[in-house]
């Protein structure tokens, strides 16, 4: 089975949203995705690295990591930061829990990130940091020929 490796560190700055989902997308092109896989991916990732600046961070520039791994046709993405963590993860990833709706969010990243992609598990630890895991087998729809 055929496995590739990548990771991104960057700085947790909105500029860096559009570049972290282009990467990642580039990155997946050689698993030959749909036109409908890349966004889902790359939707899922945009949710993932906001949640890093303005929650994990809060606004503070500091560090967000992104590892992907390719392995046969799955696409395994983790979008990593150190910042305050998560009380329960359990409850923030419920549909509309949000503790920013001051700033108009609407509590739905997490459930986007589930929606569009085969797999998500969150670890977080207080004032250590959150790990986002996510996976999607990619061509799922598709007839191969092997
Ligand atoms: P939306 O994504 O719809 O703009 P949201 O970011 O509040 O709103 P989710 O992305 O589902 O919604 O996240 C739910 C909650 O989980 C957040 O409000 C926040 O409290 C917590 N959270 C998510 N990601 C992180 C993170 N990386 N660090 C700390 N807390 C986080
Ligand atoms: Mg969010």
């Amino acid at each position: 089975m055929e496995s590739n490796h990548m990771k991104l560190i960057f700085d947790s700055v909105s500029a860096n949203e559009g570049f972290a989902r282009v990467a990642v997308a580039a990155f997946m092109t050689q698993l030959n995705p749909t036109v409908e896989e890349v966004a889902d991916v790359k939707t899922a990732v945009s949710e993932a690295v906001t949640n890093c600046i303005i929650h994990g961070y809060g606004g503070k520039v500091s560090s967000i990591e992104i590892r992907c791994e390719i392995s046969g046709r799955e696409l395994i993405v983790d979008v990593c930061d150190s910042g305050v963590g998560i009380e329960d993860v359990r409850a923030a990833m419920e549909p509309l829990f949000t503790t920013k709706p001051e700033l108009e969010r609407s509590g739905m990243g997490f459930a986007f990130m589930e929606a569009f992609m085969d797999e998500l598990q969150v670890t977080s630890e207080p004032n250590q940091g959150t790990t986002v895991h996510m996976k999607k087998k990619i061509g799922a729809g598709m007839q191969w020929e092997d």
